[in-house]
């Protein structure tokens, strides 16, 4: 069985090929991914398309398995919710992304589950800044 396989059985959701194709290509990449990144990544070995890959986000979003980021670019962003799970920040000029390789949630989730009794499926946290680039031409 493949890690993928597992993820979805641990949530209920069906096991279906386009799912763990969305899954793996989230798995595999370092950087968070936006709907048109993972189409471009699948399509040509399944016959996907942006809705296809829409209502499948939005059902691993639901399940916490995928975290959904919408940025200041417009764009929304998408990464498996695991222990590794990056923030961004986004240079409100240029909108260059750079990524924040830790989450600094973890206490305060625990927390608020200790506080509220949920259970916390996940997060949104983005910053807004002005890039060293941009900061040399203001
Ligand atoms: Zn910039
Ligand atoms: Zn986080």
């Amino acid at each position: 069985m493949t890690k993928e396989d597992n993820i979805l059985k641990a949530v209920n959701l069906k096991t279906t090929k386009k799912r763990m194709m969305i899954l793996s290509v989230l798995n595999n990449s370092d950087s968070p991914l936006t709907s048109e990144d993972i189409l471009d990544q699948t399509s040509k070995e399944v016959n996907m398309n942006l809705s296809t890959i829409y209502r499948a986000l939005n059902a691993l979003t639901e399940k916490g398995i995928v975290l959904k980021q919408p940025s200041n670019d417009g764009k929304t962003y998408y990464q498996i919710n695991n222990r590794e799970h990056k923030h961004q920040l986004v240079c409100s000029l240029c909108n260059k992304v750079v990524l924040v390789n830790c989450c600094p949630l973890k206490k305060i989730e625990n927390d608020l589950c200790k506080e509220t009794g949920f259970t916390i499926t996940s997060h949104n946290l983005e910053f807004t800044g002005i890039c060293p680039e941009c900061a040399k031409k203001l």
